[in-house]
Order: structure tokens, then C-alpha cells, then sequence
């Protein structure tokens, strides 16, 4: 993990050093353990419904990794158009899976701290969410891909990421809307959840965009045969270009009475919802 981090105390809030032997609270004697195949420190409080035995036992598979996941993400498109827009380079990458997008993201020239609820081959602190070990107002920016449905609480994840983020800085991510529930999803968001989530977190300014389609996320899904990887690849230009489609008819409808097409319709048939939110 980068030197200038600053870690505290997720039962406290105190300050806590680096060692490495395990972390450990001045304040309230907290003991923080380390995985220990990998060395990386796990900071989860004891309120937190994450298990500390399970994450010290995880076994860290390389093999598993998906990094074309993480470049569809960051080398093009509007996440990466939306990342461009902000300034500074220090970024946490919250929720960061096994912390693919790390080669990327460090290629595009930022300074990266990645945390998930386990251990990840490129990912430097296990912790919850909820409960971040960075002290205040570090990071210029957060940057959280398909995370927000899996939170249990995303307004109180929300106000933690302000609370690490920098005056000014801002969280850039995606979050599921229309797709299934997958993977212990809690609370899959449409755009003006999002918004409300956001700004009762402190963000003064919430940018919302179209992610995937509801076409490609919930439709294509829910057949079996689309589950295979070699078919999915086959049958997903054709669902982009049904939606493509719908879409143009939405868009031609508007402008035949002169008018853009609503957010109802633009965000209201998207799979996921990507956003900037600014502090
Ligand atoms: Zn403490």
C-alpha cells in the first residue's frame, strides 16, 4: 500500500500505525490481523456482518481473474471519460474485486489503493464498506464499479466515501439497476435513488448516465443458453441492436413534438446506471 495512507482505527477513529506484525489501536487496544499469505492487513470491526475467520482462510486465486472486465471498464467509454474530467491522482478503488482494474487504472498514470471484503491478488486492505480504515479527506478521487448493489447500507457507505475523499474530489462508478439479483445484491438503484443516496451523503453535484441495457442485463440473462459464454458473445450484438432500436423509435417519438427524450426513458430502461458524484 502506498506510504502516504493513512490508516485509523474502523472501531475508533483513532490513528493507527503501520507495523508489520498486525495493526493495533493505541486508543482502544483494537487488534487488527493480517492474511497471511498474502501479508495484507484486515480491518473489520466487530459490528460488521463480515467474518474475519473466513477472510484469514480465503485462498487468493490468480487464475480467476477477469481482466478484460477491468478494461472495458477504464480504457474507453463514459467511465473513463468521467474519470478523465477529475483532477489529482490519488484514488481508492472501492469494492475493487480481486483489484483487476489496477493495471489499468496505474497505466492511465493514478496512485491506487484497492480494498474488497476479501483477499485479491492486487488489492492492498481487506475491510466492510461501511467501515473504511482511511483517515479523512485523503483520496481525489473513489472509483466503484458494481458495487453499490451489494452494499446493506449504501447511504451510510456514501457517507463514508465522502468522509476519505478531499474537498472537491469526486466518486465515480456503476451500480445495477434492471438486472437480477447476483451475488448477495441488496439494493439495485434507479437514478434518482442513486441521486438520493448521494446527496444525503454530502455530494453537492450527481452526474447520472445510461450503463448497459435492460435489454442486455435482465433479458439476456434470463435464458439459460445465454449463460454460456461462446452464445452470449453471439447473441449480444443482437441485443444491442434491439435496444439500439427502441431507443431511436423513443428518440424519433420526442423530437416529432419537438422535446428531448425524458430521463423516464433515457436512465429508465437502463440494466446499470453510471454516475459522478462531486464532494
Ligand atoms: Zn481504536
Amino acid at each position: 500500500m502506498a506510504n502516504w495512507v493513512a490508516l485509523r482505527c474502523v472501531e475508533c477513529g483513532h490513528e493507527v500505525a503501520r507495523s508489520a506484525d498486525g495493526q493495533k489501536c493505541d486508543s482502544c487496544g483494537a487488534v487488527y490481523p493480517t492474511h497471511q499469505a498474502s501479508g495484507i492487513p484486515v480491518f473489520v470491526p466487530t459490528s460488521s456482518p463480515l467474518n474475519v475467520e473466513e477472510i484469514l482462510a480465503h485462498k487468493i486465486t490468480e487464475s480467476a481473474l477477469d481482466l478484460d472486465v477491468a478494461k472495458s471498464h477504464w480504457q474507453t467509454g463514459k467511465l473513463r471519460e468521467l474519470l478523465d474530467s477529475c483532477a489529482g491522482k490519488r484514488v481508492l478503488n472501492y469494492g475493487s474485486g480481486d483489484g483487476g482494474d489496477r493495471r489499468w487504472l496505474e497505466q492511465a498514470g493514478y496512485e491506487l489503493v484497492s480494498f474488497d471484503i476479501y483477499p485479491g491478488p492486487y488489492t492492498d486492505v481487506v475491510c466492510d464498506g461501511h467501515f473504511l480504515p482511511f483517515a479523512d479527506a485523503q483520496f481525489d478521487l473513489v472509483v466503484s464499479t458494481a458495487v453499490f448493489e451489494h452494499l446493506y447500507n449504501p447511504f451510510w457507505a456514501a457517507k463514508e466515501i465522502a468522509r476519505v475523499l478531499k474537498p472537491g474530489g469526486a466518486l465515480v462508478g456503476s451500480a445495477a439497476f434492471l438486472e437480477a439479483y447476483h451475488a448477495n445484491s441488496y439494493f439495485h438503484m434507479s437514478h434518482l435513488g442513486l441521486s438520493e443516496v448521494f446527496k444525503r451523503a454530502g455530494f453537492t453535484k450527481v452526474e447520472i448516465y445510461p450503463g448497459w441495457s435492460y435489454v442486455e442485463s435482465l433479458n439476456g440473462r434470463f435464458w439459460p443458453w445465454n449463460n454460456v459464454k461462446a452464445i452470449n458473445r453471439l447473441t449480444r450484438p443482437w441485443r444491442r441492436l434491439r435496444y439500439k432500436f427502441g431507443m431511436w423509435l423513443w428518440k424519433l417519438a420526442y423530437a416529432m413534438k419537438g422535446r428531448e427524450v425524458p430521463d423516464r426513458v433515457r436512465l429508465g430502461f437502463c440494466g446499470s446506471l453510471i454516475f459522478k458524484a462531486v464532494k
